[in-house]
């Protein structure tokens, strides 16, 4: 007892400062203080055994953290309320607490908005990751922006789909915690300033501030709670001019707060203008300084190294993820804090970028290739833009000495593109060449960037480039959003330890065919079924029958996802049910189509399929002959929550990309996960879940990547269009639509998305369904074994993988 209370004596005269890498006895005494002041597990005045062991542990585990910041421009996050409770495990708590009020907690869930912060795939799977980091207690944040509208709320109308400011922040959101301390300048224009001794500094232009916003991010079952910090764009106080207020002049007395407003009011605002152009790399760079300003302030104050930092460790502490090329200003932006504010020599800041930095390529598409204009970047980002000729300047020379084999690819593989009419900055070639890792996001994806896209560089650095395929987290999208099948499979595996441990899935196989398993798992997704339904009919005012087969289609809508095809193939089905007699009819397998998708405001051709799906839909479902066999519904502003009520709920989804354009897909192993059968091509990660899952339990059809480049010519699909032309779905123009298959309108090339190649073995493919899904038996095994092949795509077996093979971090449990 008595040695207790020396101990605690003796702790509380020590003064507790963090230096993380002490080596003196009484530094490291200093951190186990600190420990046992700050750390929130015990009440910072007691010190006994086990409180010192604690404080001793963490000042240990100080030494051994290097932490993981995945900067993207999008989080969609969807709502966080349900996720919360169940990865806390309080649902049955919150749902009897809530009772005594007389209300259920599903009605409370509802009230939330979704948390729009992001487009698709891309930031959904940042969402994903965010779960993974925490549920693997990962030391690993996110860094994203607080847009104060998100992208836009869809609604419908006659003429097709309408754009709407989503509102959700209206009243306030409950998960962020504004953190008014953590503020830094972010300066845009401006010019460099040469000191007299040759230093370079960015000086004048415009200051906004970054404040930050944190959301907390719970793990499943774990102490651990990471952050998704969220920065908000704020003009510096003494930007309002008082003077010109009083003299009237009110709206030029705030043009800077206003300007400042700007930069986080939508995700993606429209970029047909310069200014418009302008305002999108101000948004990039915001987040880029931000973060990294916030990254090195967390580095030094980790250090305590008043002023002596050593610079070299810090890509042993700190590993940067650029989630696609968003946030590749972050790579020029850290060589100028580190060069400019810190005093490093360009190599040494050279080796500490390269080694800090990583980045995932999400697209092979031409057009989603960003290239920035060299003479916008001068304007904005003078400073930066030296700094990219001189990484530029340094990998020519280093190729036209080494390399003479690669001399006439230079041009392709140069960072700066100088052609004289439109000089842009290549932001990929800006990655691979300052990046030590670049990974794809499905197997097939990255074997396409190593032997074409970037099959220059892997030739310089072979080892640079990885597959990290993608995944989602199996707490939101199947325990969370299917209960139901959840609570079927604890029982069938006998453990629910399946949540975080996705293979185990695999034990469903050897009950694939057993009877009383399929009766379970048939009333489990015809619950779902029953729950989507009425989803559909309140807020479509369509009613649909849980009988017929439902086949979904959610996601961007863009021409190489092929909304088109679907559409076309539900005009062939509807055409060839008006020729058949009424016996022939009832033959028939009964389907409801229910395709849902954002276009992007200003893509016409998106937003022209949008309207046929639309119009198809207003007499298909309205045709008394045919509408018990067929329904065609378009589900409006396909979001998070309205992914977690369709997936469940699906038996067949579509994934009908032309082979080689759609690099992973994400929305594809949510479906498998959930028993959803899948029709697609060979493109992205089908390749994979067809693998996993059997090829027998997949409807495969379409041209391969292979094959694609070869029969890019123009192909025809006479019936479909005939039918359209004819005016059955009303007056509307869809000439131009229709052209994208035959003439030279779009992408060039008729038919470049190879809808007419693919049509008759989609329609095969089609037929084959219709007939697996007249047998109930084989098609419920077919379900079971969907699921059971899906524990592969775990996010936590992805975010392990980028842990392990890229990041170099371990995990960190509080205790
Ligand atoms: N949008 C939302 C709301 C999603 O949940 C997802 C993924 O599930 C996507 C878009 C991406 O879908 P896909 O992988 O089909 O492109």
């Amino acid at each position: 007892k008595d040695g207790i209370s020396d101990i605690a004596s003796a702790a509380a005269k020590v003064a507790a400062v963090a230096h993380p890498l002490a080596e003196k006895p009484e530094e490291i005494a200093s951190n186990i203080s600190y420990h046992a002041q700050f750390s929130p597990h015990f009440s910072p005045l007691k010190f006994e055994l086990e409180q010192a062991y604690y404080a001793t542990a963490e000042s240990v585990r100080d030494r051994l953290i290097k932490q993981t910041y995945y900067l993207s421009m999008e989080f969609l996050q969807g709502r966080a309320l349900t996720n919360a409770i169940g990865n806390l495990n309080i649902q049955d708590a919150y749902a009897d607490a809530l009772r005594k009020f007389g209300l259920e907690l599903e009605e409370i869930t509802e009230q939330e908005k979704d948390a729009a912060l992001g487009n698709g795939g891309l930031g959904r799977l940042a969402s994903c990751f965010l779960d993974s980091m925490a549920t693997l207690n990962l030391p690993s944040w996110g860094y994203g922006l607080r847009y104060r509208y998100g992208l836009f709320k869809q609604k419908i109308t006659r003429e097709g789909q309408e754009e709407f400011a989503e509102d959700w922040l209206e009243k306030f959101s409950p998960w962020e915690v504004v953190r008014h301390d953590i503020l830094y300048p972010i300066r845009f224009f401006g010019h460099v300033e040469v000191n007299p001794n040759g230093s370079r500094k960015w000086v004048g232009g415009e200051v906004v501030q970054a404040l930050a916003y944190d959301v907390p991010i719970p793990g499943y079952q774990t102490k651990n709670t990471i952050s998704l910090r969220l920065w908000e764009a704020k003009a510096c106080a003494d930007d309002f001019n008082l003077f010109l207020f009083n003299d009237g002049q009110h709206e030029a007395a705030s043009v800077l707060h206003s300007r400042a407003q700007q930069i986080c009011a939508v995700l993606y605002p429209g970029d047909a203008t310069e200014d418009g152009k302008l305002l999108r790399l101000k948004q990039q760079f915001f987040l880029c300084s931000a973060s990294l300003q916030d990254i090195i302030a967390r580095f030094k104050e980790r250090r305590q190294g008043k002023g002596q930092w050593n610079w070299a460790e810090f890509p042993t502490k700190v590993a940067v993820q650029l989630n696609d090329t968003h946030p590749t200003l972050a790579i020029p932006e850290l060589m100028r804090l580190l060069v400019d504010d810190e005093g490093l020599g360009w190599d040494e800041a050279w080796d500490v970028t390269s080694r800090t930095i990583a980045y995932t390529n999400h697209t092979v598409l031409p057009e989603a290739l960003e290239k920035w204009s060299q003479p916008v970047m001068w304007k904005l980002l003078p400073r930066h833009m030296e700094i990219i000729t001189e990484i530029e300047k340094r990998f020519t020379a280093m190729i036209t000495s080494t390399r003479f084999d690669l001399e006439s690819e230079l041009s392709n593989m140069r960072i700066l593109d100088d052609n004289p009419q439109k000089p842009v900055v290549r932001m990929a070639n800006l990655c691979v060449v300052s990046s030590h890792a670049v990974n794809g996001v499905a197997q097939l994806h990255s074997d396409i960037l190593k032997q074409e896209l970037f099959a220059n560089y892997v030739s310089i650095w072979p080892t640079k480039f990885q597959n990290k395929t993608n995944g989602i987290t199996p707490r939101r999208w199947l325990r969370f959003c299917s209960p139901e099948l959840s609570k079927i499979i604890t029982k069938w595996l006998k453990t629910d330890k399946w949540v975080t441990d996705l293979d185990l899935l695999t034990g469903l196989r050897q009950f694939a065919d057993n009877e009383v398993l399929q009766a379970e798992w048939f009333s489990a997704k015809r619950a779902n079924k029953e729950r989507l339904a009425q989803y559909i009919l309140q807020v479509t005012g369509e009613s649909i029958d849980p009988d017929t087969l439902f086949d979904i289609q959610v996601k961007r809508i863009h021409e190489y996802k092929r909304q088109l095809l679907n559409i076309l193939g539900v005009i062939y089905r509807y055409k060839k049910l008006k020729e058949m007699s009424p016996e022939e009819r009832e033959k028939t397998t009964p389907r409801t189509v229910m395709l849902g998708g954002k276009a992007f405001a200003t893509y016409t051709n998106a937003k022209r399929i949008v309207k046929l799906v639309n119009d198809v839909g207003s007499v298909v479902n309205t045709d008394p002959e045919v509408n018990s066999y067929l329904k065609v519904v378009f589900v409006p502003n396909y979001n998070v929550s309205v992914a977690e009520m369709l997936i469940p709920g699906s038996e067949l989804s579509q994934h009908i990309s032309t082979a080689g354009m759609e690099a992973s897909g994400t929305s594809n192993m949510k479906f498998a996960l959930n028993g959803c059968l899948i029709i697609g091509t060979l493109d992205g990660a089908n390749v994979e879940i067809r693998e996993e899952i059997g090829e027998e339990n997949f409807f495969l059809f379409g041209a391969t990547a292979e094959e694609v480049p070869r029969l890019r010519k123009d192909r025809e699909n006479g019936l479909a269009k005939k039918f359209i032309r004819s005016g059955v779905f009303g007056s509307y123009d869809y000439n131009p639509l229709l052209e994208s298959l035959e003439g030279n309108t779009g992408y060039g090339r008729g038919d470049y998305f190879l809808v007419g190649h693919d049509f008759p073995s989609y329609i095969e493919a089609q037929e084959k369904v219709d007939e697996a899904y007249r047998d109930r038996k084989r098609w419920l095994k077919m379900s079971i074994l969907s699921t059971a092949g899906s524990g592969k795509f775990s996010s936590d077996r992805t975010i392990a993988q980028y842990a392990k093979e890229i990041w170099n971090i371990e995990e960190c449990r509080v205790p």
